[in-house]
């Protein structure tokens, strides 16, 4: 038997893998597959899902670049890179980057660290491509903690997109549910949410794609509502108590 819950037990972090293309075009996704599977020399390993744009232009290019992120990283950054396709919204438009010296683009928004890899190994691992290469340049960004996939689903109350290699079928996450929407709050904050405060319950709506929470429509979401970090409409979100 598989049961899909081990899976959870698997601790892992986030990162921004970039790539460009023959054409100059930058492309990236989020992933939790950043590894480092060698100390000499030092290496990494990514997995992309074979339909990502991303993939693509690794297997193409035969280089990366990974950011891995720090708590600070909003839902914004992470829904742009992990929720769109790098084919149909120019990403880099939106975020911070600088362009490393073999032209490959790097993440700098909310970054702890970062990496270039030049791809030496791709091994077809089913739904995913697995790239293997040794690191040419690594740098610390920032002294803020890494953000962990546990962080991810219990504080940003993230979901996991079906290309992500972890993708479980769309299980809920096990977010707790008196986590409050505001990632801040629940960092600096007492821990309360602001509803047991008053003693009411209050209301919200959450993307079931992105875990994107909405929250002022308390007779639903408008027919043309769109999630602001993955663009699914009303019939994905679902009441929540906050
Ligand atoms: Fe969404």
């Amino acid at each position: 038997m598989i049961d899909k819950l081990a899976f959870r037990a698997l601790s892992s972090g986030l990162s921004i893998v970039t790539a460009r293309d023959g054409e100059g075009c930058n492309v990236g996704c989020v992933i939790n597959t950043l590894v480092q599977v060698a100390s000499e020399p030092p290496t990494l390993s990514i997995a992309l899902n074979k339909g990502n744009a991303t993939a693509r232009v690794v297997q193409e290019s035969g280089r990366f670049a990974a950011t891995v992120l720090g708590q600070g990283a909003t839902m914004d950054l992470i829904g742009l890179f992990g929720f769109k396709s790098s084919d149909e919204v120019d990403k880099f438009a939106n975020c911070e980057f600088r362009v490393c010296g073999d032209g490959v683009p790097l993440v700098t928004d909310h970054g702890v660290a970062c990496f270039g890899v030049r791809v030496e190994h791709t091994v077809d691992v089913g739904s995913h491509l697995l790239f293997i290469g040794p690191v040419e340049q690594a740098e610390v960004l920032s002294d803020a903690e890494p953000m962990t996939y546990a962080y991810y689903h219990t504080v940003l109350r993230g979901k996991t997109p079906p290309k992500a290699a972890s993708y479980n079928g769309g299980e809920a996450n096990g977010a707790p549910k008196a986590q409050p929407a505001d990632p801040a709050a629940a960092v600096e904050g007492s821990g309360e949410a602001p509803a047991a405060a008053s003693g009411q319950p209050r209301y919200a709506w959450q993307c079931t794609l992105c875990g994107y929470i909405e929250e002022g429509y308390p007779d639903g979401l408008p027919d043309d509502y769109a999630c602001p970090i993955c663009g699914a409409g009303p019939e994905m979100f679902e009441r929540i108590e906050l």
